[in-house]
Protein backbone atom coordinates (compact mmCIF):
# COMPACT_ATOMS: atom_id res chain seq x y z
CA UNK A 1 0.00 0.00 0.00
CA UNK A 2 1.28 3.38 -0.45
CA UNK A 3 0.70 6.50 1.07
CA UNK A 4 0.87 8.62 -1.61
CA UNK A 5 2.43 11.27 0.52
CA UNK A 6 5.18 13.96 -1.24
CA UNK A 7 5.93 16.06 1.22
CA UNK A 8 6.29 16.82 4.72
CA UNK A 9 5.78 19.47 6.41
CA UNK A 10 8.05 20.67 9.62
CA UNK A 11 7.33 23.27 12.24
CA UNK A 12 9.16 25.13 14.56
CA UNK A 13 9.07 27.54 17.22
CA UNK A 14 9.29 30.84 15.90
CA UNK A 15 9.06 32.12 18.98
CA UNK A 16 12.13 31.67 20.09
CA UNK A 17 13.97 33.01 17.06
CA UNK A 18 12.39 36.59 16.13
CA UNK A 19 14.93 38.78 15.10
CA UNK A 20 18.23 38.66 13.26
CA UNK A 21 19.21 35.06 14.17
CA UNK A 22 16.35 33.64 12.49
CA UNK A 23 18.00 32.69 9.50
CA UNK A 24 20.47 31.39 11.45
CA UNK A 25 18.72 29.21 13.58
CA UNK A 26 16.70 27.46 10.18
CA UNK A 27 20.19 27.12 8.43
CA UNK A 28 20.89 25.22 11.44
CA UNK A 29 17.41 23.27 12.14
CA UNK A 30 17.88 22.07 8.21
CA UNK A 31 21.68 21.17 8.16
CA UNK A 32 20.35 19.36 10.98
CA UNK A 33 17.17 17.45 9.51
CA UNK A 34 19.76 16.73 6.19
CA UNK A 35 21.81 14.63 8.86
CA UNK A 36 19.15 12.79 10.72
CA UNK A 37 17.62 11.85 6.91
CA UNK A 38 20.95 11.18 5.76
CA UNK A 39 19.83 7.82 4.59
CA UNK A 40 17.04 9.37 2.12
CA UNK A 41 18.42 9.60 -1.18
CA UNK A 42 17.49 12.99 -3.36
CA UNK A 43 16.18 14.67 -0.45
CA UNK A 44 14.93 18.11 -1.04
CA UNK A 45 14.69 20.32 2.28
CA UNK A 46 13.09 23.69 1.88
CA UNK A 47 12.30 27.13 4.35
CA UNK A 48 9.16 29.01 2.80
CA UNK A 49 8.51 31.71 5.28
CA UNK A 50 8.53 30.09 8.99
CA UNK A 51 8.04 26.23 7.90
CA UNK A 52 10.22 23.78 6.38
CA UNK A 53 9.45 21.32 3.65
CA UNK A 54 11.10 18.11 2.67
CA UNK A 55 10.01 16.49 -0.51
CA UNK A 56 12.10 14.21 -2.86
CA UNK A 57 14.17 16.08 -5.79
CA UNK A 58 12.34 13.84 -8.08
CA UNK A 59 8.67 14.78 -7.10
CA UNK A 60 8.17 11.27 -6.46
CA UNK A 61 6.13 10.29 -3.72
CA UNK A 62 7.78 8.72 -0.61
CA UNK A 63 8.11 4.88 0.04
CA UNK A 64 6.85 3.51 3.27
CA UNK A 65 10.93 2.82 3.97
CA UNK A 66 11.45 6.65 3.69
CA UNK A 67 8.48 7.40 5.87
CA UNK A 68 9.54 5.23 8.65
CA UNK A 69 12.77 6.73 9.00
CA UNK A 70 11.31 10.32 8.95
CA UNK A 71 9.22 9.49 12.08
CA UNK A 72 12.14 7.68 13.75
CA UNK A 73 14.43 10.22 12.79
CA UNK A 74 12.25 13.60 13.13
CA UNK A 75 11.49 13.01 16.87
CA UNK A 76 15.51 13.56 17.55
CA UNK A 77 15.72 16.65 15.95
CA UNK A 78 15.49 19.67 18.31
CA UNK A 79 14.76 23.00 17.12
CA UNK A 80 11.52 21.03 15.46
CA UNK A 81 8.34 21.44 17.35
CA UNK A 82 5.78 18.90 14.84
CA UNK A 83 5.76 17.78 11.78
CA UNK A 84 2.95 15.89 9.01
CA UNK A 85 3.31 13.89 6.34
CA UNK A 86 1.11 14.88 3.64
CA UNK A 87 -0.03 15.48 -0.06
CA UNK A 88 1.21 19.00 -1.50
CA UNK A 89 -0.97 19.83 -4.31
CA UNK A 90 -2.85 23.19 -6.53
CA UNK A 91 -5.40 24.84 -5.02
CA UNK A 92 -7.95 23.52 -6.33
CA UNK A 93 -10.74 22.26 -4.97
CA UNK A 94 -10.85 19.39 -7.10
CA UNK A 95 -7.04 18.49 -6.89
CA UNK A 96 -7.84 18.38 -3.41
CA UNK A 97 -10.79 16.19 -3.23
CA UNK A 98 -8.79 13.86 -5.69
CA UNK A 99 -5.22 14.24 -3.14
CA UNK A 100 -8.09 13.16 0.11
CA UNK A 101 -9.25 10.34 -2.38
CA UNK A 102 -6.16 8.95 -3.15
CA UNK A 103 -4.51 8.62 0.75
CA UNK A 104 -8.02 8.41 2.76
CA UNK A 105 -7.83 4.52 2.71
CA UNK A 106 -3.87 4.66 4.68
CA UNK A 107 -5.67 5.85 7.92
CA UNK A 108 -9.61 6.02 7.51
CA UNK A 109 -9.38 2.07 7.01
CA UNK A 110 -7.67 0.75 9.48
CA UNK A 111 -9.16 3.58 12.05
CA UNK A 112 -12.60 1.72 10.66
CA UNK A 113 -11.04 -2.13 11.22
CA UNK A 114 -10.62 -1.10 15.18
CA UNK A 115 -13.84 0.96 15.23
CA UNK A 116 -16.93 -0.89 17.40
CA UNK A 117 -19.21 1.50 15.64
CA UNK A 118 -19.29 4.03 13.09
CA UNK A 119 -15.89 6.03 13.00
CA UNK A 120 -15.45 9.44 14.49
CA UNK A 121 -14.00 12.05 12.33
CA UNK A 122 -13.34 15.20 11.53
CA UNK A 123 -12.05 18.01 8.81
CA UNK A 124 -9.79 20.73 9.72
CA UNK A 125 -9.71 23.17 6.84
CA UNK A 126 -7.75 26.33 6.92
CA UNK A 127 -7.83 28.84 4.10
CA UNK A 128 -5.40 31.82 4.09
CA UNK A 129 -5.87 32.81 0.85
CA UNK A 130 -8.46 34.61 1.29
CA UNK A 131 -9.76 34.86 -2.82
CA UNK A 132 -9.53 30.97 -2.55
CA UNK A 133 -13.41 30.59 -3.80
CA UNK A 134 -14.60 28.64 -0.75
CA UNK A 135 -14.31 29.58 2.65
CA UNK A 136 -12.83 26.88 4.86
CA UNK A 137 -15.97 25.97 6.57
CA UNK A 138 -17.41 25.34 3.15
CA UNK A 139 -14.15 23.37 2.34
CA UNK A 140 -14.83 21.17 5.71
CA UNK A 141 -18.36 20.45 4.18
CA UNK A 142 -17.12 19.39 0.96
CA UNK A 143 -14.24 17.14 1.95
CA UNK A 144 -17.22 15.44 4.73
CA UNK A 145 -19.44 15.03 1.59
CA UNK A 146 -16.57 13.37 -0.03
CA UNK A 147 -16.05 11.08 3.03
CA UNK A 148 -19.41 10.28 3.57
CA UNK A 149 -19.51 9.57 -0.18
CA UNK A 150 -16.30 7.08 -0.37
CA UNK A 151 -17.28 5.16 3.27
CA UNK A 152 -21.13 5.45 3.42
CA UNK A 153 -22.71 8.27 6.68
CA UNK A 154 -23.65 5.11 8.08
CA UNK A 155 -20.55 4.33 9.06
CA UNK A 156 -19.50 7.65 10.69
CA UNK A 157 -19.83 10.06 13.48
CA UNK A 158 -18.39 13.91 13.07
CA UNK A 159 -16.60 14.73 16.52
CA UNK A 160 -15.11 17.75 16.69
CA UNK A 161 -13.47 17.19 20.01
CA UNK A 162 -12.28 14.03 20.46
CA UNK A 163 -12.00 12.13 16.44
CA UNK A 164 -10.46 8.89 15.58
CA UNK A 165 -9.33 10.02 13.01
CA UNK A 166 -8.97 13.77 10.98
CA UNK A 167 -8.61 15.60 7.66
CA UNK A 168 -6.93 18.24 7.79
CA UNK A 169 -6.33 20.49 4.49
CA UNK A 170 -4.49 23.96 4.59
CA UNK A 171 -5.31 26.40 1.49
CA UNK A 172 -2.60 29.06 0.82
CA UNK A 173 -2.16 31.33 -2.54
CA UNK A 174 1.02 29.19 -3.74
CA UNK A 175 -0.31 25.18 -2.55
CA UNK A 176 -2.77 23.29 -0.99
CA UNK A 177 -1.82 20.55 1.67
CA UNK A 178 -3.82 18.04 2.92
CA UNK A 179 -2.59 15.63 5.92
CA UNK A 180 -3.91 13.45 8.65
CA UNK A 181 -1.58 13.65 12.19
CA UNK A 182 0.42 15.47 13.62
CA UNK A 183 3.28 14.04 15.26
CA UNK A 184 5.88 15.43 17.78
CA UNK A 185 9.03 16.73 17.80
CA UNK A 186 11.13 17.52 20.82
CA UNK A 187 11.35 21.18 20.67
CA UNK A 188 13.75 23.59 21.63
CA UNK A 189 16.51 25.29 19.72
CA UNK A 190 18.77 23.02 16.90
CA UNK A 191 21.47 21.69 18.39
CA UNK A 192 24.98 23.66 16.57
CA UNK A 193 23.63 27.17 17.43
CA UNK A 194 24.76 27.72 20.68
CA UNK A 195 28.00 26.66 21.94
CA UNK A 196 29.50 23.70 22.76
CA UNK A 197 29.56 21.84 26.49
CA UNK A 198 31.30 19.25 28.29
CA UNK A 199 28.82 17.10 29.94
CA UNK A 200 30.69 15.19 33.52
CA UNK A 201 28.35 11.85 32.08
CA UNK A 202 28.17 8.61 34.70
CA UNK A 203 26.05 5.29 33.89
CA UNK A 204 23.57 6.89 36.27
CA UNK A 205 19.93 8.48 34.93
CA UNK A 206 20.58 11.96 35.62
CA UNK A 207 23.52 12.99 33.38
CA UNK A 208 22.16 11.78 30.27
CA UNK A 209 18.98 13.56 30.65
CA UNK A 210 21.65 16.65 31.61
CA UNK A 211 23.02 15.72 28.30
CA UNK A 212 19.48 15.65 26.48
CA UNK A 213 18.47 19.05 27.99
CA UNK A 214 21.73 20.98 27.22
CA UNK A 215 21.43 19.39 23.21
CA UNK A 216 17.65 21.03 23.29
CA UNK A 217 18.88 24.35 24.01
CA UNK A 218 21.06 24.58 21.20
CA UNK A 219 24.18 22.91 22.39
CA UNK A 220 26.40 20.32 21.01
CA UNK A 221 27.79 18.31 23.75
CA UNK A 222 30.89 15.44 24.64
CA UNK A 223 30.82 13.60 27.16
CA UNK A 224 33.87 12.84 29.92
CA UNK A 225 33.22 9.66 32.38
CA UNK A 226 35.32 9.03 35.48
CA UNK A 227 36.28 5.46 36.00
CA UNK A 228 38.58 4.07 38.50
CA UNK A 229 40.14 1.40 37.04
CA UNK A 230 41.63 -1.13 38.54
CA UNK A 231 38.73 -0.83 41.83
CA UNK A 232 35.70 -0.39 38.90
CA UNK A 233 35.19 -2.80 36.32
CA UNK A 234 35.10 -2.16 32.64
CA UNK A 235 31.84 -2.98 32.53
CA UNK A 236 31.68 1.39 34.33
CA UNK A 237 32.65 2.52 30.56
CA UNK A 238 30.85 -0.12 28.63
CA UNK A 239 27.81 1.24 30.06
CA UNK A 240 29.06 4.92 29.67
CA UNK A 241 29.71 4.04 25.50
CA UNK A 242 26.67 2.97 25.26
CA UNK A 243 24.50 5.45 26.60
CA UNK A 244 26.39 7.73 24.44
CA UNK A 245 25.63 5.58 21.57
CA UNK A 246 22.20 6.26 22.31
CA UNK A 247 22.69 10.22 23.24
CA UNK A 248 24.06 10.93 19.94
CA UNK A 249 20.97 9.93 17.83
CA UNK A 250 20.02 13.54 18.79
CA UNK A 251 23.09 15.00 17.13
CA UNK A 252 26.46 14.17 15.35
CA UNK A 253 29.75 12.79 16.81
CA UNK A 254 29.65 14.17 20.46
CA UNK A 255 33.10 12.33 21.71
CA UNK A 256 33.64 10.95 25.09
CA UNK A 257 36.97 11.30 26.84
CA UNK A 258 37.50 8.78 29.49
CA UNK A 259 39.57 9.06 32.03
CA UNK A 260 40.92 7.57 34.95
CA UNK A 261 40.10 9.16 38.70
CA UNK A 262 41.92 6.03 40.40
CA UNK A 263 45.64 7.93 40.84
CA UNK A 264 44.36 11.01 42.91
CA UNK A 265 41.50 9.13 44.70
CA UNK A 266 44.29 6.65 46.40
CA UNK A 267 46.18 9.90 47.65
CA UNK A 268 42.60 11.43 48.61
CA UNK A 269 42.01 8.23 50.66
CA UNK A 270 45.36 8.09 51.77
CA UNK A 271 45.20 11.64 53.03
CA UNK A 272 42.79 13.05 53.86
CA UNK A 273 39.37 12.91 55.96
CA UNK A 274 37.48 10.18 55.28
CA UNK A 275 33.86 11.88 55.29
CA UNK A 276 35.10 14.82 52.88
CA UNK A 277 36.60 11.71 50.25
CA UNK A 278 33.53 12.24 47.80
CA UNK A 279 33.31 16.07 47.77
CA UNK A 280 37.36 15.82 47.44
CA UNK A 281 36.57 13.44 44.25
CA UNK A 282 33.94 16.06 42.91
CA UNK A 283 36.17 18.95 42.93
CA UNK A 284 39.26 17.00 41.35
CA UNK A 285 36.70 15.39 38.79
CA UNK A 286 35.20 19.59 37.96
CA UNK A 287 39.35 20.57 37.64
CA UNK A 288 40.17 17.67 35.41
CA UNK A 289 36.77 18.42 33.36
CA UNK A 290 37.34 22.39 33.13
CA UNK A 291 40.80 21.25 31.45
CA UNK A 292 39.62 19.21 29.03
CA UNK A 293 36.75 21.34 27.90
CA UNK A 294 38.96 24.53 27.75
CA UNK A 295 41.77 22.60 25.55
CA UNK A 296 38.95 20.87 23.55
CA UNK A 297 37.52 24.86 22.66
CA UNK A 298 33.79 24.28 25.06
CA UNK A 299 32.66 26.68 26.68
CA UNK A 300 30.73 24.96 30.08
CA UNK A 301 30.02 21.82 32.15
CA UNK A 302 26.87 20.32 32.56
CA UNK A 303 25.68 17.94 35.01
CA UNK A 304 22.98 15.70 36.27
CA UNK A 305 22.94 17.21 39.56
CA UNK A 306 19.65 18.32 41.33
CA UNK A 307 19.63 19.94 44.46
CA UNK A 308 19.25 17.72 47.65
CA UNK A 309 19.57 14.02 46.11
CA UNK A 310 22.10 13.15 47.76
CA UNK A 311 25.07 13.90 49.96
CA UNK A 312 27.09 15.67 47.77
CA UNK A 313 23.86 17.54 46.11
CA UNK A 314 22.85 19.74 49.38
CA UNK A 315 23.32 23.14 48.53
CA UNK A 316 26.64 23.70 51.20
CA UNK A 317 28.18 20.81 49.10
CA UNK A 318 27.41 21.91 45.60
CA UNK A 319 29.09 25.17 46.14
CA UNK A 320 31.95 24.05 47.68
CA UNK A 321 32.16 21.72 44.34
CA UNK A 322 31.59 24.73 42.32
CA UNK A 323 34.36 26.38 43.87
CA UNK A 324 37.06 24.31 42.63
CA UNK A 325 36.52 25.69 39.05
CA UNK A 326 35.96 29.13 37.45
CA UNK A 327 34.14 27.89 34.12
CA UNK A 328 30.23 28.02 33.83
CA UNK A 329 28.69 24.91 35.12
CA UNK A 330 25.11 24.03 33.96
CA UNK A 331 22.85 21.64 35.64
CA UNK A 332 19.54 21.74 33.94
CA UNK A 333 18.10 18.89 36.19
CA UNK A 334 18.53 21.39 39.25
CA UNK A 335 15.05 21.58 40.40
CA UNK A 336 13.45 18.19 38.92
CA UNK A 337 12.25 15.68 41.09
CA UNK A 338 14.07 12.13 40.52
CA UNK A 339 11.05 11.03 38.94
CA UNK A 340 10.85 13.71 36.36
CA UNK A 341 14.50 12.54 35.15
CA UNK A 342 13.21 9.37 35.09
CA UNK A 343 10.51 10.01 32.60
CA UNK A 344 12.56 11.86 30.48
CA UNK A 345 14.99 9.16 30.37
CA UNK A 346 12.54 6.55 29.49
CA UNK A 347 11.87 9.07 26.79
CA UNK A 348 14.81 9.28 25.36
CA UNK A 349 16.19 6.15 25.77
CA UNK A 350 18.83 5.74 28.31
CA UNK A 351 16.89 4.12 31.11
CA UNK A 352 17.36 0.94 30.37
CA UNK A 353 20.93 1.43 30.10
CA UNK A 354 21.09 3.47 32.92
CA UNK A 355 19.87 0.74 35.61
CA UNK A 356 22.05 -1.78 34.84
CA UNK A 357 23.88 -1.88 38.32
CA UNK A 358 27.59 -1.45 37.79
CA UNK A 359 29.99 0.60 40.21
CA UNK A 360 30.46 4.20 39.51
CA UNK A 361 33.88 6.12 40.06
CA UNK A 362 32.23 8.17 42.98
CA UNK A 363 31.64 5.14 45.30
CA UNK A 364 34.97 3.78 45.13
CA UNK A 365 36.39 4.09 49.02
CA UNK A 366 33.00 5.65 49.68
CA UNK A 367 32.65 6.98 53.26
CA UNK A 368 30.45 5.27 55.18
CA UNK A 369 28.92 8.81 56.44
CA UNK A 370 29.47 11.22 53.88
CA UNK A 371 29.57 15.16 55.22
CA UNK A 372 26.10 16.70 54.00
CA UNK A 373 27.91 20.37 54.67
CA UNK A 374 31.34 21.55 54.29
CA UNK A 375 33.27 24.88 54.25
CA UNK A 376 35.18 25.82 51.80
CA UNK A 377 38.46 27.14 53.90
CA UNK A 378 38.03 23.46 55.62
CA UNK A 379 38.02 21.34 52.12
CA UNK A 380 41.25 23.78 50.95
CA UNK A 381 42.98 22.28 53.97
CA UNK A 382 42.21 18.99 52.93
CA UNK A 383 43.39 19.93 49.83
CA UNK A 384 46.59 21.09 50.88
CA UNK A 385 47.18 17.53 52.73
CA UNK A 386 47.46 16.20 48.96
CA UNK A 387 50.73 18.54 47.81
CA UNK A 388 51.18 19.00 44.37
CA UNK A 389 47.98 17.04 43.29
CA UNK A 390 47.76 19.40 39.54
CA UNK A 391 50.70 17.36 38.53
CA UNK A 392 48.74 14.67 39.12
CA UNK A 393 45.79 16.05 37.41
CA UNK A 394 48.00 16.95 34.64
CA UNK A 395 49.27 13.07 34.27
CA UNK A 396 45.74 11.87 34.45
CA UNK A 397 44.29 14.35 31.50
CA UNK A 398 47.50 13.12 29.70
CA UNK A 399 46.45 9.20 30.24
CA UNK A 400 43.13 10.08 28.94
CA UNK A 401 41.94 8.04 26.35
CA UNK A 402 41.42 9.11 22.72
CA UNK A 403 38.02 10.65 22.40
CA UNK A 404 35.15 7.82 21.32
CA UNK A 405 32.46 8.58 18.88
P1 LIG B 1 23.69 10.29 37.82
O1 LIG B 1 22.37 9.59 37.85
O2 LIG B 1 23.87 11.14 36.61
O3 LIG B 1 24.85 9.35 38.08
P2 LIG B 1 23.47 10.87 40.55
O4 LIG B 1 22.15 11.27 40.98
O5 LIG B 1 23.86 9.45 40.73
O6 LIG B 1 23.65 11.29 39.02
P3 LIG B 1 26.00 11.70 41.62
O7 LIG B 1 26.53 10.33 41.49
O8 LIG B 1 26.24 12.46 42.87
O9 LIG B 1 24.45 11.82 41.34
O10 LIG B 1 26.59 12.57 40.46
C1 LIG B 1 26.14 13.84 40.19
C2 LIG B 1 26.69 14.25 38.85
O11 LIG B 1 28.12 14.22 38.84
C3 LIG B 1 26.29 13.29 37.74
O12 LIG B 1 25.02 13.60 37.24
C4 LIG B 1 27.37 13.52 36.74
O13 LIG B 1 27.15 14.70 36.01
C5 LIG B 1 28.60 13.71 37.61
N1 LIG B 1 29.27 12.41 37.83
C6 LIG B 1 29.13 11.56 38.86
N2 LIG B 1 29.90 10.47 38.70
C7 LIG B 1 30.55 10.64 37.53
C8 LIG B 1 31.49 9.86 36.79
N3 LIG B 1 31.93 8.69 37.21
N4 LIG B 1 31.94 10.36 35.62
C9 LIG B 1 31.52 11.54 35.15
N5 LIG B 1 30.64 12.31 35.81
C10 LIG B 1 30.15 11.87 36.98
MG1 LIG C 1 25.73 8.67 39.88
Amino acid sequence: MSYCYNSVLCRYNEIAIKGGNRSMFEKCLVENMRGALAKIENLKISRVRGRIWIELKNGNDFTQDELDIIKKQLPKVFGMESFSPGILCKPDLEEIRSAVRKSVDNIFKPAMEKSKGPLSFRIRARRSDKKFPFRSKEIEIKLAELIAEIYGEENLDVDLMNAAVSVCCEVREEFAFVFYEVCAAPGGLPVGCNDSVLVLLSGGIDSPVASYMTMKRGSPVNFITFHSSPYTPPETVDKVKRIVKVINEYQRGGVLFICNLAPIQKLIRDKCSERYRTILYRRMMFRIAEKVALKNKMSALATGEAVGQVASQTISNLSTINNAVRMLILRPLIGMDKHEAIVLSRKMGTSDISNEQVPDSCTVFAPNSPATASKIPLIEKEEERLGDYNSILEEIISNIDLPEK
